[in-house]
């Protein structure tokens, strides 16, 4: 129910829409696209984008295309193209036939190209890239005309024709729009439109030796399409005339216009979410690959254990806005938590395993014990956990001198081992260097279950697995990747690679866990009875799983 609501949340942007169909703009359709360059993994900001872009298509029965904006060949790489169709797939959405690729219209912007020549509304110049930015001056200084500007059609034309002939050597020349070098919005400083560039293409190999500027393809790319209303990040904002501009002297009478409205990008504290800056954790090792589970990636988030359903619900809350803000990463985990309570079986496991001996329960002897899957949903069932004379609790778990408020295990003390019975501890045995190797119990066989029949309360509940028939496993428990909540803005001028958090992987080697885990496989997601929610990682190796923690049960702020 509260779902329901949740999704049906009316913002900004569903008044523009609502608007639009009520005027039967465009018959009522509504077709939305996600156009990401594949210049990296897409992160959790694209997450937002997604959801917004696909959620408008289904709530209005229209369409959202999927679109590689793939004008920048030297930055761009087949394995990003991949890892976005998979990552926009898994998040929950469908394309349908609507996959689309910039490259694919190059040849019609091309076109597009040299019909602004023929209106008198393109040139190409000869300065350097250096020379153009150097003569754009500044929003309160009008920059220099180019002496291309004055050039004839004709010239124009051959000079065009001959930069895609590939007569002219890179960065030599450029194809600039014929705007207004004194307008106050610096977009239309008569732009960049066609760079030359010797780059081999992904998809058009090197058919091509001149590239579109991004400003130049995204635009009339919507348009290509059909788009209705194209969603984008606020920066581009001041480049809406632009794209406006192309379209009044490009597009046809009577054809579907994309409308341009923008939104707030997502931030989020304790995290960078630039692809460049993303790109540069990766390649500087400072993180094990894109899908390294401390990575804001959507394929982190994914091997960390998230699930698509907390992330399209993490979306939906945070709504759509026009001012930038900075979400907290709490509200993630929190959908996270909300979601795998529900779902997530429980198990258990002893992350730093306390041999326990239970001096009174008979040496050999094996019991069966039922232990619930999972408290909130009954139809999840029960299984069986071994119990035995020996077990493993956290050595947490135990304090020679407990503190006033310490219910757990200390000696004199009793406590209950979950689903299992009672035990008191009566003794501590301790190794050469003094540190405690092992404890002494006694249990009480009228405890069966965890309940005692007397009525007797104990305050203390702990975890714990039989010794005997425990299976090791990894763990690997994440802090967040940096020491401050706002790591750009703290390095400001400086290196944001200073608030790297050095402790924000550790791996506890030698944890013990019920024997029901032995089948776990990676991906798989569940509970540790009190230690938190858990991920199989695709390092496992047959019979040893390694687990990600994926986060606590309850916010620690992140801490281990
Ligand atoms: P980055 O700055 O992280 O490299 P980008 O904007 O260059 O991101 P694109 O691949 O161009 O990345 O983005 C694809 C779509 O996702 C765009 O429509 C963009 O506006 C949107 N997007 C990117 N980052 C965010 C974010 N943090 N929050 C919301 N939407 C985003
Ligand atoms: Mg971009």
């Amino acid at each position: 129910m509260e779902k329901e609501e949740r999704t049906s949340r009316s913002n900004f942007i569903k008044d523009i829409i609502d608007e639009d169909i009520k005027n039967n703009k465009n018959e009522g359709r509504v077709v939305t696209r996600f156009p990401p360059e594949p210049n990296g993994y897409l992160h959790i900001g694209h997450a937002k984008s997604i959801c917004i872009n696909f959620g408008l298509a289904k709530q209005y029965a229209g369409r959202c295309h999927l679109r590689m904006d793939d004008t920048n060949p030297e930055k761009e790489e087949m394995e990003y193209i991949e890892s976005i169709i998979n990552d926009v797939r898994w998040l929950g959405f469908d394309w349908g036939e609507n996959l689309y690729y910039a490259s694919d219209y190059f040849e019609q912007l091309y076109q597009w190209g040299l019909l602004l020549i023929r209106k008198g509304l393109a040139y190409v110049c000869d300065m350097t890239p250096e020379e153009v930015s150097a003569t754009r001056g500044t929003p309160s200084v009008p920059g220099t005309e180019s002496p291309g500007r004055t050039r004839s059609v004709e010239e124009n034309l051959d000079l065009f024709e001959r930069m895609r002939a590939g007569e002219f050597p890179d960065g030599s020349r450029t194809l600039r729009a014929r705007i207004n070098m004194a307008s106050p919005n610096m977009n239309l400083r008569d732009p960049v439109l066609y760079r030359i560039k010797r780059a081999e293409h992904q998809r058009t190999g090197n058919d091509w030796c001149i590239y579109p500027m991004y400003d130049f393809a995204h635009g009339q790319s919507d348009y290509i399409e059909g788009i209705t209303h194209s969603i984008c990040t606020l920066e581009f904002e001041a480049h809406r005339p632009l794209y406006d501009w192309f379209l009044d002297h490009l597009a046809e009478q009577g054809r579907v216009r994309p409308r341009q409205i923008e939104f707030a990008r997502l931030s989020m504290t304790y995290t960078v979410m630039s692809k460049r800056k993303l790109l540069e954790l990766v390649a500087s090792k400072f993180v094990d690959g894109w899908d390294d589970p401390r990575m804001p990636t959507i394929s982190g988030l994914r091997r960390r254990g998230y699930t698509p359903e907390s992330i399209r619900d993490f979306a939906e809350r945070i709504g759509v806005a026009k001012a930038d803000n900075i979400v907290d990463v709490a509200l993630l985990e929190h959908c996270l938590r909300e979601d795998l309570n529900k779902r997530a079986p429980r198990f258990m496991a002893v992350l730093d395993p306390l041999k326990v001996v239970i001096e009174n329960y008979p040496e050999g002897k094996t019991e069966e014990l039922e232990a619930v899957n999972n408290p909130e949903d009954e139809g999840m069932g029960s299984r069986t956990m071994p119990f035995s004379r020996v077990i493993y609790i956290e050595r947490d778990d135990f304090r020679e001198e407990a503190p006033p408020k310490f219910f757990r295990l200390a000696p004199g003390k009793e406590v209950r081992l979950k689903f299992a019975y009672y035990v008191k501890c009566t003794a501590v045995e301790k190794d050469a260097t003094g540190e405690i190797a092992e404890i002494r119990c006694a249990y009480d066989p009228a405890t069966r279950g965890g309940w005692s029949e007397d009525g007797r309360k104990v305050k203390g509940t702990i975890h714990w697995v039989s010794a005997e028939h425990s299976i090791g496993v990894t763990a690997r428990l994440y802090d967040y990747l940096f020491t401050d909540p706002d790591p750009e803005d703290a390095a400001g001028e400086g290196d944001f690679t200073r608030f790297l958090n050095k402790d924000s992987l550790m791996i506890l080697d030698e944890c013990r866990a019920e024997p029901s885990l032995a089948g776990v496989r990676p991906g798989d997601r569940f509970q540790l009875e009190r230690i938190g929610y858990f991920c199989v990682d695709p390092d496992s190796q047959e019979g040893k799983p390694v687990l990600n923690r994926t986060v606590t049960l309850k916010d620690t702020k992140g801490k281990n």
